[in-house]
């Protein structure tokens, strides 16, 4: 190797980590429901519900799913609402009904059997370059890289790569480097090891270098850059926005009128109490009249019920919610598909919003409160 060569060039570097970070996690590994038996269909399943989300959460969300649907021909199978339902308090919906899309295509195209084969892969809905290379190595071994946010910072430490991670020369410079550290066998536990030890030991902020296996080799740690490795990574910046939900009781029935999220709106086909979402109005009057000439019959909020406050994408988002009074069953003009008067126990079984799920069970402890 030649001086200015970097590190992950050297060969007994590179050697010198990955013995330092199997041996770690061997002792170190959690237990996880999805790796006790990583058939590619469980570790397909882990690593769409870990893209954003972390795995504490995912653990309950993964034994339900799986005891839901056991296999790709469940899955293809499954009905919508009910996978949705399963789905609910995830967040990034799009990820549910991709699985769904792609489960599918591999009962159509592959005989029910997840393919082996990269590119068969990411030819599936919602399959990147990452979760590709994830499925393959863990589930069969395949010396595929994996690049995802723990890996994207460990790497560049260990490598003292000072580029800002979100440019695309910096990234291609990251899969070199995720290539070269692969071993020849074991590429799905050298991955997984490098995710574990991004999750448990390097930590975005105050990694615990001294408990680190591989201290002795990282760049970062050596030049006191932990803090300043990986590069910046451009944060979002939110803007508040005050949205309108209205529950809407029907005429001499203890029913509600919800709606479907309609497609490319956030939580689409998921239901929602009426909602104002446009963020172009801060007096209820006004969203009422709005969402009533949407819906065909009049919203007339009579009392604020709540207040939700929540963030999605780059919004910071307070949800007022009001009562709004009775309207006739048969009142409302959308298309039959799109909405539903529903009771509280029924709103039970149907894959709400967050904030829809929120003012159900208001509704609930409301009338238990009366009772
Ligand atoms: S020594 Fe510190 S910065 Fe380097 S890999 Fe270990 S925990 Fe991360």
């Amino acid at each position: 190797m030649r001086a200015a060569d970097p590190a992950w060039h050297d060969s007994r570097w590179r050697s010198a980590i990955r013995r330092g970070l199997l041996k770690w996690f061997a002792a170190n590994a959690r237990e996880l429901p999805w790796r006790s038996d990583p058939t590619p269909y469980h570790v397909w399943v882990s690593e769409i519900m870990l893209q954003q989300t972390q795995v504490a959460t995912v653990i309950d969300y993964f034994r339900r799913f799986t005891a839901a649907y056991p296999t790709i021909a469940d899955l293809a199978a499954a009905d919508e609402q009910q996978l949705m339902r399963l789905w609910e308090g995830l967040g990034y919906y799009r990820r549910a009904r991709s699985l769904h899309a792609a489960a599918k295509l591999i009962v159509e195209r592959h005989d029910g059997r997840f393919p082996d084969d990269y590119e068969a892969v990411l030819a599936l809905p919602g399959i990147g370059r990452y979760t590709a290379g994830a499925i393959l190595s863990i589930s069969g071994d395949q010396r595929l890289p994996v690049l995802e946010g723990n890996t994207v910072r460990v790497f560049s430490r260990w490598g003292g790569f000072r580029g800002d991670v979100a440019t695309t020369a910096a990234k291609a410079t990251l899969w070199e480097i995720a290539t070269a550290m692969l071993p020849q066998r074991g590429a799905g536990r050298f991955n997984q090891a490098a995710m574990e030890l991004g999750a448990l030991v390097c930590k975005p902020k105050a990694p615990s270098c001294d408990r680190c296996p591989v201290s002795a080799f990282c760049h970062a740690h050596r030049l006191g850059l932990e803090d300043e490795i990986p590069g910046r990574v451009t944060r979002i910046t939110y803007s508040s926005r005050i949205e309108f939900g209205f529950v809407v009781p029907i005429i001499g029935q203890d029913r509600y009128l919800v709606c479907r999220v309609p497609t490319g709106e956030r939580w689409a086909g998921l239901w929602d109490f009426p909602r104002w979402t446009a963020g172009d109005t801060d007096s209820s009057a006004i969203a009422a009249e709005r969402l009533s000439e949407q819906l065909g019959s009049e919203v007339r909020p009579v009392s604020a019920l709540t207040t939700i406050r929540h963030a999605v994408t780059r919004y910071r988002i307070t949800l007022e919610v009001h009562r709004a009074a009775a309207i006739a069953a048969d009142s409302v003009k959308l298309p039959a598909d799109n909405y539903r008067l529903l009771s509280r126990d029924q709103l039970g079984e149907l894959p709400l919003s967050v904030t829809g799920r929120k003012i159900a069970r208001l509704l609930d402890e409301t009338s238990a409160g009366e009772t």
